[in-house]
C-alpha cells in the first residue's frame, strides 16, 4: 500500500439539508464495520451502518470463528455478528438494510444513494468487504444455487451423503472443504501440485479420509441440468480432459474486495484493494477505509475489527477538529 498521496479535500457544499447530515456513514457490516460503529457511537456521533446485501459479511457464513481473541471454545460467525452488532447499537449506533449503489465524493457533506433510502455523511467510513471470485466457466451461472455454491457452511447441508468437488487449495478451500465433510465425500481441486493454505489446514485436510486431491486440474465447464452432474477437467500438465461426477461444485478461490462503488474515487491498486495509509485515510479528507475492501495482506476477523476501530479513532479526530 502507499503510505504517502496527496489528500484531496472535498469543498464543502451547501445542498444538503443539515438537519439531515450524519456524522459518521459506514458502508458495510462486517466485523470492520461494527468495531468502526462502536468506537464512532461511543463517542457520541451520530452513526448509521449501511448493512449491504448480507448483515455480518463473510462472518456471517462462516461456521467456526476459533481465532477471535475473547472465543477460547470457537463461536459460530452468525453469533459473533450478533453480538458485534448488539454491543454497537447499545452505544446507539443504527444500521439500514440497504446497498449503496452510488456515492459522490467530490463535496461534503458526502452524498450516499442507496437502493432504499439517501443518505449525507460528514464523514465516511468504507467497510464493504469481499465477495466470493467466481470462475467464470460454462454452466457456474445457470447451476448457482442447483449444486454450485461459493459457501459451505449456507448449503453443505443439502448435501448428505453425497459427492462433493471443492475447487481452490487456499485456507478457505480446506476449511470448506473440511466442513463439507460432515456431510459428503469430498475432492479437492486444485490448479496447482501444492496447495497454498497454511500448513496445520494442510495436515487437517490431508488426515481427513473423506477427502482426496486431484491436482494440477482446472474446471472447464460444470456440467448438469436441473442439478449438477459433472465437473469437467482439464489437466493444465497434460491437457488431459475428464469428467469427474459430483452433485455439487463449492467454489472458493478467493474473495476480492467490493470497490466498484469507488472508482474513479478513491485510490485503489490494480486488484481493487482501495489504498490507505497508516492511519486508514483514503485519498479523499473525510473519508477512511477499514478490513478487506482495503486490506489483500491479513483478511482476519480479528485485523478487520483493529482497522475499523483504527478508522473510527481516526474519524472522530478529525470531526472534532472540523467543529
Ligand atoms: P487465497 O489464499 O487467495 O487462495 C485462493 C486459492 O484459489 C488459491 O489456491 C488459488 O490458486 C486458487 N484460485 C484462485 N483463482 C483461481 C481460479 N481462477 N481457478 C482455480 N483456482 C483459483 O484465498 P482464501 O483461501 O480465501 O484465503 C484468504 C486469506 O484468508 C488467506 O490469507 C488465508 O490464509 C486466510 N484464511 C485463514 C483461515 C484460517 O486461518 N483458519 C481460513 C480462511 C482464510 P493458487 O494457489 O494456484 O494461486
Amino acid at each position: 500500500m502507499s503510505l504517502e498521496f496527496t489528500l484531496s479535500s472535498p469543498e464543502p457544499s451547501t445542498t444538503a439539508a443539515e438537519d439531515k447530515v450524519h456524522d459518521v456513514v459506514i458502508i458495510g457490516s462486517g466485523p470492520a464495520g461494527f468495531a468502526a460503529a462502536l468506537y464512532t457511537s461511543r463517542a457520541h456521533l451520530d452513526t448509521i451502518v449501511i448493512t449491504g446485501h448480507e448483515l455480518g459479511g463473510q462472518v456471517a457464513a462462516t461456521w467456526e470463528v476459533d481465532n477471535y481473541p475473547g472465543f477460547p471454545d470457537g463461536v459460530t460467525g452468525p453469533e459473533l455478528v450478533e453480538k458485534m452488532q448488539k454491543h454497537a447499537e447499545r452505544f446507539g449506533a443504527r444500521f439500514e438494510m440497504d446497498q449503496i449503489t452510488a456515492i459522490d465524493l467530490s463535496k461534503r457533506p458526502f452524498t450516499l444513494t442507496g437502493n432504499v433510502g439517501t443518505y449525507a455523511a460528514k464523514a465516511v467510513i468504507v467497510a464493504t468487504g469481499a465477495s466470493p471470485r467466481k470462475l467464470n466457466v460454462p454452466g457456474e451461472k445457470e447451476l448457482t444455487g442447483r449444486g454450485v455454491s461459493y459457501c459451505a457452511t449456507c448449503d453443505g447441508y443439502f448435501f448428505q451423503d453425497k459427492e462433493i468437488a471443492v475447487v481452490g487449495g487456499g485456507d478457505s478451500a480446506l476449511e470448506e472443504a473440511l466442513f463439507l465433510t460432515r456431510y459428503a465425500q469430498v475432492t479437492i481441486i486444485h490448479r496447482r501440485d501444492e496447495l497454498r493454505a497454511g500448513p496445520t489446514m494442510q495436515k487437517r485436510a490431508r488426515e481427513n479420509e473423506k477427502i482426496r486431491f486431484v491436482w494440477d486440474s482446472v474446471v472447464e465447464e460444470i456440467i448438469g441440468d436441473t442439478a449438477v452432474r459433472a465437473v469437467r477437467l482439464r489437466n493444465v500438465k497434460t491437457g488431459e480432459l475428464s469428467d469427474l461426477t459430483v452433485d455439487g461444485a463449492f467454489i472458493v478461490i478467493g474473495h476480492p474486495p467490493n470497490t466498484q462503488l469507488f472508482a474513479g474515487q478513491l485510490e485503489m491498486d490494480q486488484r481493487g484493494y482501495l489504498e490507505t495509509d497508516r492511519r486508514m485515510r483514503s485519498n479523499v479528507q473525510g473519508v477512511w477505509v477499514a478490513g478487506e475492501a482495503g486490506d489483500p495482506d491479513f483478511r482476519q476477523v480479528i485485523t478487520s475489527a483493529g482497522m475499523g476501530a483504527a478508522a473510527a479513532i481516526e474519524a472522530q479526530r478529525w470531526l472534532a477538529g472540523q467543529e
